[in-house]
């Protein structure tokens, strides 16, 4: 992976794509107007992105319907459109460098892990939703002799996909893949902090033979293209992962236009709850450390809510504390770093905002703190002891690198604080007693529950929340039915 100076060398020479793709074109936005890529590594700016308004969003909706009902890509031979995707797959892989490049750029993420992680992640999810597609059969009911009911899925037309910046290429793919495997056409917003690899995204499929107009990109604002996008009468499907008021926004948006179905993966506050008779306090220590240091804690998952039985507490501190020593905190563009700033000033005055309420209810650190003000967007792995159940610190997503802990005495308490939140996104219990945390996980009401680890997954499982941490499931086959509508043919054959 090189060394930190052969990086930046790297970062001089790429040349970001800035605008939006459209039709199989990249193409400047109408009104011509443009907003920076800054990074927040070093605040400098990366390059001046195309910001769609109404006009683009309209144009490149047209674009995708025109391909959609041409039967171009949806009424392809599902075996074409698998080479389509495998081999966009393929391209993906073939420009790791560079789209990983793009992704820590734009996001500050550290370079080893969007070289491991991101690139390969969007890659393995349109390979695997490529291989799905000429998999799945439809079903003929058990209808009278005399009729033939078929019941057949049918794609819904035009996707709009709005994403967030924490894993841009990731949850992208989350949604183009299972959306362009049931033949739907897809206009992506990414978001304002992270356009930069969606567009060079969008270029490789169409270099992998999708054929125009079946995947767009405009990019630019939430309130602007977003809003046009979620409000536009010919998309079908609304697929959004972001915050809660924001998808609160896309409900609404969706009511008063054309009731197109809304699918929302919001944020989260996912407890880990260590029982005192955890097995493996090492592997739990190193398994909560990186469930909320990694990525910066900017991760709808991350486990930011410790609820631990007192008589594990300090050991479990003290263990957290060793792993942290060794962590490393720096450069994004250093490989051997571990966890970079956070993604722009806004989300680090977010995050700082919460680590100022410390103390106002008896809370105090025990490592990290509130970052020193100014553009340095670094902020120190932190941990909060002391925390009350219904205080904001242990209610809210801070979405930085802060883990908060809350003390119970009993199980039965400690099952309550970890459902008494209005988030439902994933879960994690710790014991030594497989049957105790079997019992326990059956208890918690989120999409994800995880026993004796934490953050395990990939794209053959469900993904997605309880309550109001959203409706409806990315990956594995289940996703397939947020971009397909059961038809029944029925067919008299007296
Ligand atoms: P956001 O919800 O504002 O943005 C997500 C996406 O929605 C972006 O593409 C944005 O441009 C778009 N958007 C914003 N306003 C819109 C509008 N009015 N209409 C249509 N689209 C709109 O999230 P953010 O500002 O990037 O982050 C704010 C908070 O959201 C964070 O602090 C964090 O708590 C949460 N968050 C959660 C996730 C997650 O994966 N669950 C991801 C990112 C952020």
């Amino acid at each position: 992976m090189s060394d930190l100076a052969t990086w930046l060398k790297k970062a001089e020479s790429v040349k970001p794509a800035s605008q939006l793709f459209i039709d199989g074109k990249y193409v400047d936005a109408a009104s011509g107007a443009t907003f920076d890529s800054v990074s927040s590594r070093d605040g400098r700016i990366n390059t001046k992105i195309a910001a769609g308004n109404t006009e683009d969003v309209n144009r490149a909706v047209a674009a995708a319907k025109r391909a959609f009902d041409s039967g171009i890509w949806s009424e392809m031979n599902p075996r074409d459109k698998k080479a389509v995707m495998l081999k966009w797959s393929e391209l993906i892989l073939q420009h790791k460098e560079e789209l990983a490049l793009l992704e820590t750029m734009d996001t500050s993420k550290p370079i080893g892990d969007t070289l491991a992680v991101d690139v390969p992640g969007a890659a393995r999810t349109i390979q695997w939703y490529g291989e799905a597609l000429d998999k799945i059969y439809d079903e003929i009911a058990p209808a009278p002799r005399t009729a033939l009911a078929m019941i057949t899925r049918e794609p819904l037309g035009v996707v709009g996909a709005v994403v967030p910046w924490n894993y841009p290429m990731i949850i992208a793919s989350w949604k183009i893949a299972p959306a362009l495997a049931m033949g739907n056409s897809v206009v992506l917003k990414p978001a304002e902090n992270s356009s930069m690899s969606a567009l060079l995204l969008a270029r490789l499929a169409s270099e992998a033979g999708l054929p125009d107009g079946v995947l767009n990109v405009v990019t630019g604002l939430g309130a602007e293209a977003g809003q046009a996008l979620a409000r536009h009468m010919d998309v079908s499907k609304l697929a959004f992962t972001g915050s809660g008021a924001t998808g609160r926004k896309m409900l609404q948006y969706a009511a008063e236009s054309n009731m197109k179905s809304v699918q929302l993966e919001l944020g989260g506050k996912s407890p880990q709850v260590v029982l005192d008779d955890v097995a493996d306090l090492d592997a739990c220590a190193s398994a909560i450390a990186w469930g909320i240091y990694y990525n910066a804690g900017q991760t709808c998952n991350a486990g930011s809510r410790l609820i631990v039985q007192g008589g594990v507490k300090e050991e479990l501190f003290a263990r957290i504390g060793d792993f942290i020593k060794s962590f490393k905190v720096g450069d994004p563009l250093d490989p051997s770093t571990q966890m970079g700033p956070i993604v722009s000033t806004l989300q680090k005055d977010r995050v700082n905002a919460y680590l100022k309420l410390v103390g106002a209810e008896g809370e105090s650190f025990a490592f990290g703190g509130v970052a020193p003000e100014g553009n340095d967007c670094l902020i120190q792995p932190t941990l909060i002891d002391g925390v009350k159940q219904n205080s904001r610190l242990s209610q809210e997503e801070i979405f930085g690198p802060v883990l908060v802990a809350l003390e119970t005495k009993s199980e039965s308490e400690a099952l309550e604080m970890a459902n008494g939140t209005e988030f439902g996104l994933a879960a994690a219990v710790w014991s030594g007693n497989i049957a105790r945390a079997h019992k326990f996980a059956r208890k918690l009401r989120a999409g994800t529950v995880w026993i004796n680890t934490f953050d395990m997954s990939d794209v053959i499982t469900p993904f997605g929340g309880f309550k109001q941490s959203g409706s409806g499931r990315d990956k594995s086959l289940h996703a397939l039915d947020n971009y397909s509508a059961l038809k029944t043919t029925w067919v008299d054959l007296n």
